[in-house]
Protein backbone atom coordinates (compact mmCIF):
# COMPACT_ATOMS: atom_id res chain seq x y z
CA UNK A 1 0.00 0.00 0.00
CA UNK A 2 1.32 3.57 -1.24
CA UNK A 3 1.76 6.18 1.80
CA UNK A 4 -1.16 8.66 1.95
CA UNK A 5 -0.79 11.41 0.30
CA UNK A 6 -3.95 12.62 1.86
CA UNK A 7 -3.77 13.78 6.06
CA UNK A 8 -6.84 14.46 7.98
CA UNK A 9 -8.00 15.18 11.25
CA UNK A 10 -11.88 14.19 12.15
CA UNK A 11 -12.72 17.41 14.45
CA UNK A 12 -15.60 17.23 16.12
CA UNK A 13 -14.48 19.88 18.45
CA UNK A 14 -14.59 18.47 22.06
CA UNK A 15 -11.83 18.24 24.36
CA UNK A 16 -9.77 15.33 22.45
CA UNK A 17 -9.95 16.93 19.07
CA UNK A 18 -9.25 20.40 19.69
CA UNK A 19 -6.37 19.18 21.39
CA UNK A 20 -5.13 17.49 18.61
CA UNK A 21 -5.78 20.34 16.43
CA UNK A 22 -3.95 22.40 18.64
CA UNK A 23 -0.78 19.92 18.38
CA UNK A 24 -0.88 20.40 15.03
CA UNK A 25 -1.58 24.08 14.46
CA UNK A 26 1.37 24.92 17.13
CA UNK A 27 3.41 22.58 14.95
CA UNK A 28 3.95 20.29 18.01
CA UNK A 29 2.61 17.07 15.60
CA UNK A 30 2.64 17.07 11.63
CA UNK A 31 -0.11 19.28 10.35
CA UNK A 32 -2.72 18.25 8.46
CA UNK A 33 -4.10 19.08 5.19
CA UNK A 34 -7.43 19.70 6.45
CA UNK A 35 -9.62 19.58 9.85
CA UNK A 36 -12.81 18.14 8.69
CA UNK A 37 -16.06 19.32 11.09
CA UNK A 38 -18.96 17.50 11.08
CA UNK A 39 -21.91 19.67 11.93
CA UNK A 40 -25.43 18.42 12.82
CA UNK A 41 -26.69 21.86 12.76
CA UNK A 42 -27.83 21.40 16.25
CA UNK A 43 -24.55 22.11 18.33
CA UNK A 44 -24.82 24.03 21.66
CA UNK A 45 -23.74 27.73 20.96
CA UNK A 46 -20.47 27.70 23.04
CA UNK A 47 -19.69 24.73 20.75
CA UNK A 48 -20.05 26.70 17.66
CA UNK A 49 -18.46 30.15 19.13
CA UNK A 50 -15.21 27.54 20.50
CA UNK A 51 -15.53 26.15 16.52
CA UNK A 52 -14.96 29.84 15.40
CA UNK A 53 -11.99 29.79 17.53
CA UNK A 54 -10.32 27.02 16.11
CA UNK A 55 -10.68 28.32 12.99
CA UNK A 56 -8.74 31.14 13.97
CA UNK A 57 -6.30 28.93 15.39
CA UNK A 58 -5.84 26.82 12.47
CA UNK A 59 -5.63 30.00 9.49
CA UNK A 60 -2.97 30.86 11.25
CA UNK A 61 -1.14 27.74 10.81
CA UNK A 62 -2.14 27.61 7.43
CA UNK A 63 -4.67 24.28 8.08
CA UNK A 64 -8.12 24.66 6.87
CA UNK A 65 -11.02 23.83 8.63
CA UNK A 66 -13.95 22.31 6.62
CA UNK A 67 -17.55 22.17 8.08
CA UNK A 68 -19.49 19.34 6.07
CA UNK A 69 -23.06 18.66 6.76
CA UNK A 70 -25.50 15.85 5.56
CA UNK A 71 -28.31 18.15 7.16
CA UNK A 72 -29.75 19.51 10.22
CA UNK A 73 -30.88 16.56 12.53
CA UNK A 74 -33.35 18.34 14.67
CA UNK A 75 -35.25 19.90 11.83
CA UNK A 76 -34.87 16.80 9.65
CA UNK A 77 -36.58 14.62 13.07
CA UNK A 78 -39.22 16.88 12.83
CA UNK A 79 -39.81 17.17 9.11
CA UNK A 80 -43.19 14.64 8.25
CA UNK A 81 -40.91 14.54 4.87
CA UNK A 82 -37.60 13.68 5.90
CA UNK A 83 -36.05 9.87 6.38
CA UNK A 84 -35.76 9.75 10.57
CA UNK A 85 -31.82 9.31 11.35
CA UNK A 86 -33.03 7.33 14.82
CA UNK A 87 -31.58 9.08 17.75
CA UNK A 88 -30.76 7.12 20.95
CA UNK A 89 -33.66 8.12 22.53
CA UNK A 90 -35.03 6.47 25.25
CA UNK A 91 -38.57 4.59 24.74
CA UNK A 92 -41.37 3.65 26.90
CA UNK A 93 -43.36 0.95 25.34
CA UNK A 94 -47.11 0.51 25.79
CA UNK A 95 -47.13 -1.65 28.62
CA UNK A 96 -44.23 0.40 30.68
CA UNK A 97 -41.03 -1.68 28.34
CA UNK A 98 -38.31 0.32 28.78
CA UNK A 99 -35.64 0.25 26.11
CA UNK A 100 -33.77 2.92 23.34
CA UNK A 101 -34.26 3.31 20.24
CA UNK A 102 -31.29 2.98 17.79
CA UNK A 103 -28.34 5.21 17.37
CA UNK A 104 -28.18 6.15 13.19
CA UNK A 105 -27.75 9.52 13.63
CA UNK A 106 -24.04 9.79 13.99
CA UNK A 107 -23.68 7.45 11.02
CA UNK A 108 -25.94 9.82 9.10
CA UNK A 109 -24.74 13.63 9.95
CA UNK A 110 -20.95 12.74 11.49
CA UNK A 111 -19.59 9.73 9.65
CA UNK A 112 -21.40 10.29 6.18
CA UNK A 113 -20.69 14.15 5.41
CA UNK A 114 -17.05 13.67 6.45
CA UNK A 115 -16.37 10.19 3.72
CA UNK A 116 -18.05 12.42 1.24
CA UNK A 117 -15.83 14.81 1.55
CA UNK A 118 -12.51 12.82 2.02
CA UNK A 119 -13.81 10.65 -1.11
CA UNK A 120 -14.35 13.93 -2.97
CA UNK A 121 -10.89 15.22 -2.28
CA UNK A 122 -9.40 11.80 -3.00
CA UNK A 123 -10.64 12.36 -6.50
CA UNK A 124 -12.64 9.50 -5.97
CA UNK A 125 -16.39 10.91 -4.92
CA UNK A 126 -19.39 8.46 -4.22
CA UNK A 127 -19.72 6.20 -6.39
CA UNK A 128 -16.58 6.16 -7.97
CA UNK A 129 -14.89 3.19 -6.93
CA UNK A 130 -11.52 4.29 -4.68
CA UNK A 131 -8.95 2.55 -6.44
CA UNK A 132 -6.48 0.25 -4.35
CA UNK A 133 -3.81 2.14 -2.60
CA UNK A 134 -5.20 4.95 -2.77
CA UNK A 135 -5.85 6.22 1.14
CA UNK A 136 -6.39 9.13 3.58
CA UNK A 137 -5.14 9.15 6.97
CA UNK A 138 -7.98 9.82 9.30
CA UNK A 139 -6.09 11.37 12.91
CA UNK A 140 -9.06 10.74 15.64
CA UNK A 141 -9.12 12.57 18.70
CA UNK A 142 -9.03 8.88 21.34
CA UNK A 143 -6.74 9.86 24.27
CA UNK A 144 -5.22 7.00 26.34
CA UNK A 145 -8.10 6.40 28.88
CA UNK A 146 -10.81 6.04 25.84
CA UNK A 147 -8.47 3.31 23.71
CA UNK A 148 -10.90 0.83 23.91
CA UNK A 149 -12.88 3.42 21.58
CA UNK A 150 -10.10 3.35 19.08
CA UNK A 151 -11.05 0.91 15.68
CA UNK A 152 -9.75 0.66 12.28
CA UNK A 153 -11.46 2.69 9.35
CA UNK A 154 -14.26 0.27 7.89
CA UNK A 155 -13.41 1.23 4.74
CA UNK A 156 -10.73 1.11 2.64
CA UNK A 157 -9.58 4.43 1.70
CA UNK A 158 -9.58 5.55 5.23
CA UNK A 159 -6.96 5.01 7.51
CA UNK A 160 -7.07 5.91 10.91
CA UNK A 161 -4.54 7.09 13.61
CA UNK A 162 -4.53 8.25 17.02
CA UNK A 163 -2.42 11.39 17.99
CA UNK A 164 -2.98 11.24 21.26
CA UNK A 165 -2.17 7.32 21.60
CA UNK A 166 0.97 7.97 20.19
CA UNK A 167 1.97 10.65 23.02
CA UNK A 168 0.14 8.69 25.56
CA UNK A 169 -2.08 11.27 26.08
CA UNK A 170 -5.07 11.04 28.96
CA UNK A 171 -7.66 13.37 28.83
CA UNK A 172 -6.30 15.29 31.76
CA UNK A 173 -3.15 15.57 30.20
CA UNK A 174 -5.70 17.14 26.96
CA UNK A 175 -6.99 19.61 29.39
CA UNK A 176 -3.61 20.42 30.97
CA UNK A 177 -2.42 20.88 27.65
CA UNK A 178 -5.47 23.28 26.09
CA UNK A 179 -5.79 25.23 29.44
CA UNK A 180 -1.49 26.28 29.12
CA UNK A 181 -2.76 27.72 25.39
CA UNK A 182 -6.12 29.83 26.65
CA UNK A 183 -8.30 26.62 25.46
CA UNK A 184 -8.79 25.25 29.07
CA UNK A 185 -13.10 26.15 28.40
CA UNK A 186 -13.45 23.49 25.75
CA UNK A 187 -17.33 22.34 26.04
CA UNK A 188 -18.13 19.15 25.28
CA UNK A 189 -19.06 18.57 21.91
CA UNK A 190 -23.09 16.74 21.54
CA UNK A 191 -26.34 18.21 20.08
CA UNK A 192 -28.39 20.36 22.19
CA UNK A 193 -30.61 17.50 22.70
CA UNK A 194 -28.64 14.23 22.62
CA UNK A 195 -30.56 11.94 24.78
CA UNK A 196 -26.10 10.76 26.26
CA UNK A 197 -26.41 13.70 27.81
CA UNK A 198 -25.97 13.21 32.07
CA UNK A 199 -28.00 15.05 34.21
CA UNK A 200 -24.96 17.61 35.43
CA UNK A 201 -24.84 18.67 31.77
CA UNK A 202 -28.73 18.64 31.42
CA UNK A 203 -28.64 21.29 34.32
CA UNK A 204 -25.20 23.11 32.49
CA UNK A 205 -27.84 23.58 29.65
CA UNK A 206 -30.31 25.25 31.77
CA UNK A 207 -28.24 27.60 33.62
CA UNK A 208 -25.76 28.45 30.92
CA UNK A 209 -28.18 28.10 27.39
CA UNK A 210 -31.56 28.37 28.22
CA UNK A 211 -32.07 29.19 24.63
CA UNK A 212 -30.51 25.47 24.37
CA UNK A 213 -32.69 24.22 27.09
CA UNK A 214 -36.01 25.33 25.50
CA UNK A 215 -35.23 24.13 22.00
CA UNK A 216 -34.65 20.79 23.93
CA UNK A 217 -37.64 20.98 25.91
CA UNK A 218 -39.42 21.77 22.79
CA UNK A 219 -38.16 18.96 20.40
CA UNK A 220 -38.60 16.58 23.58
CA UNK A 221 -42.36 16.86 23.46
CA UNK A 222 -42.25 16.75 19.67
CA UNK A 223 -40.70 13.91 19.08
CA UNK A 224 -42.82 11.70 21.65
CA UNK A 225 -44.94 9.72 19.56
CA UNK A 226 -42.04 9.19 17.35
CA UNK A 227 -40.69 10.57 14.12
CA UNK A 228 -42.88 12.99 12.03
CA UNK A 229 -42.21 11.10 8.86
CA UNK A 230 -43.73 7.64 10.60
CA UNK A 231 -47.04 9.94 12.04
CA UNK A 232 -47.32 11.51 8.69
CA UNK A 233 -47.57 8.15 7.16
CA UNK A 234 -49.61 6.85 9.69
CA UNK A 235 -47.17 4.58 11.95
CA UNK A 236 -47.36 6.33 15.05
CA UNK A 237 -44.60 4.67 17.63
CA UNK A 238 -46.61 2.16 19.87
CA UNK A 239 -44.75 3.40 22.98
CA UNK A 240 -42.77 7.10 23.33
CA UNK A 241 -39.84 8.53 23.09
CA UNK A 242 -38.20 10.69 25.74
CA UNK A 243 -34.55 12.79 25.74
CA UNK A 244 -34.23 11.80 29.27
CA UNK A 245 -33.78 8.27 30.73
CA UNK A 246 -36.35 9.05 33.31
CA UNK A 247 -38.16 8.83 30.23
CA UNK A 248 -40.67 11.97 31.21
CA UNK A 249 -41.00 14.82 29.62
CA UNK A 250 -37.34 16.62 29.88
CA UNK A 251 -38.67 19.66 31.88
CA UNK A 252 -40.66 17.69 34.20
CA UNK A 253 -37.44 15.76 35.24
CA UNK A 254 -35.73 16.73 38.73
CA UNK A 255 -31.85 16.19 37.34
CA UNK A 256 -29.30 15.07 40.03
CA UNK A 257 -26.18 15.86 38.55
CA UNK A 258 -23.20 13.51 40.20
CA UNK A 259 -20.41 15.63 41.52
CA UNK A 260 -17.69 12.93 40.73
CA UNK A 261 -15.66 12.29 37.46
CA UNK A 262 -18.93 10.32 35.75
CA UNK A 263 -20.73 13.64 35.69
CA UNK A 264 -20.20 14.37 32.08
CA UNK A 265 -20.55 11.68 29.28
CA UNK A 266 -17.67 11.56 26.75
CA UNK A 267 -18.64 14.04 23.54
CA UNK A 268 -20.09 12.68 20.38
CA UNK A 269 -17.39 12.84 17.85
CA UNK A 270 -17.79 11.18 14.70
CA UNK A 271 -16.15 7.47 15.53
CA UNK A 272 -15.74 8.23 19.50
CA UNK A 273 -19.72 8.56 20.12
CA UNK A 274 -20.60 7.62 23.67
CA UNK A 275 -22.11 4.01 24.31
CA UNK A 276 -25.14 4.51 25.79
CA UNK A 277 -24.12 2.46 29.36
CA UNK A 278 -22.19 5.78 30.21
CA UNK A 279 -25.76 7.85 30.86
CA UNK A 280 -27.74 5.23 31.41
CA UNK A 281 -28.83 3.13 34.05
CA UNK A 282 -27.62 -0.19 34.27
CA UNK A 283 -30.19 -2.18 33.29
CA UNK A 284 -30.46 -4.48 29.82
CA UNK A 285 -32.03 -2.15 27.47
CA UNK A 286 -33.23 -3.01 24.30
CA UNK A 287 -33.53 -1.94 20.75
CA UNK A 288 -37.11 -0.51 20.16
CA UNK A 289 -36.94 0.42 16.74
CA UNK A 290 -35.77 -0.54 13.79
CA UNK A 291 -33.72 0.20 10.77
CA UNK A 292 -31.04 -0.51 8.85
CA UNK A 293 -27.93 0.81 10.15
CA UNK A 294 -26.20 3.75 6.98
CA UNK A 295 -23.77 2.12 5.54
CA UNK A 296 -21.04 4.85 2.88
S1 LIG B 1 -24.59 13.99 19.71
FE1 LIG B 1 -26.20 12.46 20.12
S2 LIG B 1 -27.88 13.08 18.76
FE2 LIG B 1 -26.04 14.11 18.00
S3 LIG B 1 -25.18 12.72 16.45
FE3 LIG B 1 -24.19 12.17 18.41
S4 LIG B 1 -25.48 10.52 19.27
FE4 LIG B 1 -26.67 11.56 17.66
Amino acid sequence: MSAPAHRYLSLGAGVQSSTVLLLAARGDIPTFDAAIFANTGWEPIAVYAHLRRLEQLAAASGMPVVRVAAGDIRRDALDPAHRFASMPLFTLGPNGERGMARRQCTGEYKIKPIKVEVRRRLGYPHPTRVPAGVVAEMAIGISLDEIGRARDADVAYMRNTFPLLDLGWRRQDCLAYLTAHGLGDTPRSACVGCPFRTDAEWVRLRRDDPTGWDDAVAFDAAIRHGSARANAAGQPLRGQFFLHRQRIPLNQVTLRPRADAQADAPGCGPWTCPHPDTVTEPTPESSATSGREVRH
